[in-house]
Parts: structure tokens; sequence; C-alpha cells
């Protein structure tokens, strides 16, 4: 049937008024420049992306890039010397509710269990209680800790515990989640099975991400689209689409299609490898 509204434009949640769609988050011309004392430190140099809703974006770049950096005006923690960064069309000027961190250790609260953990947030926020420990219990449920509310970090193992932070970063249910190599201190077994999840979760929640690594393969094995940087300062080389179809498995890692991707980042990083500036080596990829 004809549509009997034709033309007209429906005012739809992160909509512009003229119909385009906004991006979950802009990021236009941003540079940072770091004063460390008579120095000046160039972090990031026009860095431009945009990322759209439920989209999951993995960044790439040898260390001291900006990276961090990034996450950090994104968040609101920091402002960037130039450019603009805008969350659903809402310009970031100062820390802000509507993004969930999650950093390379888990940084969890040894004298809360883990279950008051994941609700911190919502202590902080005084949000209600009641719907907050409910939202809790079905997170822990969701990254695989049903069951071990009642413990205490110390009581779980490294990737358990990195589990607890994911889930305190949804709590929320900020749309956006930054990501700033959470995966980096985990051995290798314990890394795959949280990339499976992560997979997951991401499918089951429906949020946008933002996931930094210095694991190429895990950026590939993750990501829609991924970004690459430049050695400091810090610039887009080219964001590559990934197309991989989803669910992806374990397996993926060893089509054509994946070692391609794989080999033409590590040529765009060329030399640029992670640790860089301790000139690290190839190798450490
Ligand atoms: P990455 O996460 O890619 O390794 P960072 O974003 O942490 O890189 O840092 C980028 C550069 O900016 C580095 O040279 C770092 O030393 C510098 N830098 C980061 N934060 C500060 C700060 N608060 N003051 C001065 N220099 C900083
Ligand atoms: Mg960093």
């Amino acid at each position: 049937m004809e549509s009997a509204v034709a033309g007209e434009t429906m005012a739809r949640p992160g909509a512009a008024p003229d119909g385009e769609p906004v991006s979950a988050l802009s990021v236009q011309n941003v540079s940072m420049v770091f004063n460390r004392g008579e120095t000046q430190v160039h972090a990031l140099d026009h860095v431009s992306m945009d990322i759209r809703d439920g989209e999951f974006i993995a960044i790439v770049g040898p260390s001291g890039c900006g990276k961090s950096t990034l996450i950090k005006l994104v968040s609101g923690l920091r402002t960037p010397t130039a450019g603009r960064l805008a969350v659903r069309g809402r310009q970031v000027m100062k820390p802000r509710g509507d993004v969930g961190i999650v950093f390379q250790s888990p940084v969890l609260l040894p004298w809360r269990s883990i279950l008051d953990n994941v609700m911190l947030p919502i202590d902080v926020l005084k949000q209600d209680r009641t719907t907050g420990r409910e939202r809790a219990l079905a997170l822990l449920r969701l990254v695989g800790l049903g069951g071990f509310e009642t413990a205490y970090p110390n009581e779980l193992s490294g990737g358990m515990q990195q589990r607890a932070a994911i889930a305190r970063a949804l709590v929320y249910d900020a749309p956006l989640l930054l990501m700033d190599e959470p995966f980096g201190a985990l051995d290798a077994l314990t890394r795959e099975q949280m990339n499976s999840e992560l997979q997951r979760i991401w499918q089951a929640s429906g949020k946008t991400v933002l996931f930094i690594t210095h694991s190429i393969p895990e950026a590939v094995f993750l990501a829609d689209r991924i970004v690459v940087m430049s050695p400091r300062p810090g610039r887009v080389l080219k964001i590559i689409a990934n197309p991989i179809p989803r669910m992806r498995t374990l397996d993926d890692m060893l089509r054509p299609e994946f070692g391609a991707l794989v080999r033409e980042i590590r040529g765009l990083l060329g030399g640029h490898v992670a640790g860089g500036e301790n000139h690290g080596t190839r190798a450490e990829w």
C-alpha cells in the first residue's frame, strides 16, 4: 500500500530534525596537546571518526599514539585542544553519565562483594537500589558470573574480575561503552574466551562499543570497523570495514579473509608496533 505519509519525516530518537541519523559518537578534527613543563606532547592530530549506533569499533595503534587520551576525551574527563566530540549529537563538555568505561585492570573494590562492586555506579549516581540490584544480578548472569554475587574480588580469577568490571560498566545502561585494552593483562586462552563472550554481550545489549587493543587479531575478531592509528601524534591512517559475518567463532580466525585483514593492518602499522615508545618488536603483536 502506498504510504499516506510520504515525505513526512519521522521524529525518532537518534535522528536529527532533517531526518539524518545522528552518530552514536562523532569525533571531528580532534587534536590534543599536553603541556609537560617546558615541553609539549602532541598526542592526537586531527582525528576524525563517525560511529554508528550499535557499531563495534576497534582502535589499534602504537603505544603512546593517544588511544587512552581519545577515551578520556570521549568520556569528557579531558577537553581537546582543538576539534569537537559529540555523543548522540550532543557535544561532550564535561564528564558524562551516558558512557560506561572498562579499563585495562578491573579496579574492583576489594571490600565489596562482586554484586556490590557491580552496583557501585547505582550507589554513586544515587539510583534506586531495588531496580539496580535486579539489573546487576541479570548482568552478572549475562557475563557468566551467576552464583558469584556474594564472592569477593580476590576469590575470582583475573578473567572473572574483568567480566565483573564489564557488568559494572553495563549496569547504568549507557548506550556507549568505552573499553581501554580491557583484556591486556589476561593470558591468551582467557583472552580468547573473553573475546567470544564480549561479542555475545555486545550482540545481546545492542550497545555501541569503542574498543582499544594492541592485538590486531583481537581487533579483527571483534570489530565491525578497525581504526588504524599512526605513531604520535596519533592520526587516523585508515578505517577498515570488516566483512566477516557474525556471530564469529574462534575458527573464523583461520579464514583467509581474517589473515588478509591482519596482514593489511600490520602493513599499515609497519615497524610501529605496540610498545613503540620502547622500540618494541613486531613479535609483541
Ligand atoms: P596510548 O594509550 O595510545 O598508549 P596515551 O593516550 O596514553 O597513549 O598517551 C599519548 C601521549 O600523551 C603519550 O606520549 C603520553 O605520555 C602523553 N600523555 C598522556 N596523558 C598525559 C598527561 N596527562 N600529561 C602529559 N602527557 C600525557
Ligand atoms: Mg593507553
